[in-house]
């Protein structure tokens, strides 16, 4: 059973857990996706009804970030840790490697994706990189095309929220990949052009104020997070 939180619902699981998970899935017939919100995209789904849908219709809902682990807590209703996606996508890459499995990287700016793919097959030999496309395009069509073309297993789609929830849930079966992971950022990340936040601030749930200090422009989105205490705090309430 999962977990509300904000009318989201969360898989209970640890990281480990949650990585055996998506294996199984991505062993499975038929195609599956991953989403990991944090505190913003629930903010999101509470004003989208279809973002909501798309959201709580994947097949794994892990809780990005400390904010949700809080809300939930707050709630009454503890979530065992906190499953940031791109760690989460780490260890299917990991895997993915072992096996041979290979992996198609959608979105971020052009070249992004290409140095994310360098990137990861260096680091994890035995990868196959599928292919890469940048998340700048008018027609899902051919982009859909093209990775069933390639025979990829698994997608790791970049998108931002909520357009890459609504893209897996409407495009996930066309595409021919058994799993595919909505993942924000992470491709920068795996690019090298986005540092992660050293250990020390995520260690102390304080992620979102390093990248706060880096991206100042980043507020807009970031006072999110004081509406979804807010909310939960409501919620709390009328409980
Ligand atoms: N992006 C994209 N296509 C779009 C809008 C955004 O590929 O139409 C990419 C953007 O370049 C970035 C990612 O989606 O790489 C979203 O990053 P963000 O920092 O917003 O995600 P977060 O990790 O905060 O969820």
């Amino acid at each position: 059973m999962r977990i509300d939180v904000l009318g989201v619902g969360f898989d209970n699981l640890t990281m480990e857990e949650a990585v055996e998970q998506g294996m199984l899935l991505l062993h499975s017939e038929g195609a599956h996706y991953v989403v990991t919100p944090n505190p913003e995209i629930v903010e999101v789904c509470r004003e989208s009804r279809e973002a909501m849908t798309a959201v709580n219709g994947a097949d794994l809902v892990l809780p990005d970030g400390i904010g949700v682990i809080k809300g939930a807590a707050m709630l009454g209703t503890p979530l065992k840790e906190k499953t940031p996606g791109i760690e989460f996508a780490a260890h299917i890459v990991e895997r993915m490697a072992r096996e041979g499995l290979s992996l198609y990287l959608l979105g971020a700016k052009p070249g992004v994706a290409e140095q994310a793919a360098k990137n990861l097959a260096a680091r994890y030999p035995g990868l196959k990189i599928a292919g890469t496309h940048d998340g700048y395009f008018k027609d899902d069509g051919p982009v859909v095309e093209e990775i069933r073309q390639s025979g990829a297993d698994c997608v790791f789609v970049c998108l931002g929220a909520p357009k890459q929830e609504l893209w897996m849930a409407k495009n996930g079966p066309a595409t021919g990949a058994h799993l595919l992971c909505g993942l924000g950022g992470s491709l920068d990340v795996f690019a090298g052009v986005v540092e992660r936040a050293p250990k020390f601030w995520s260690d102390h749930g304080l992620e979102w104020f390093y990248r706060l200090c880096k991206e100042p422009k980043r507020i807009g989105r970031m006072m999110k997070l004081p509406l979804f205490l807010v909310h939960v705090k409501q919620e709390k309430r009328k409980k």
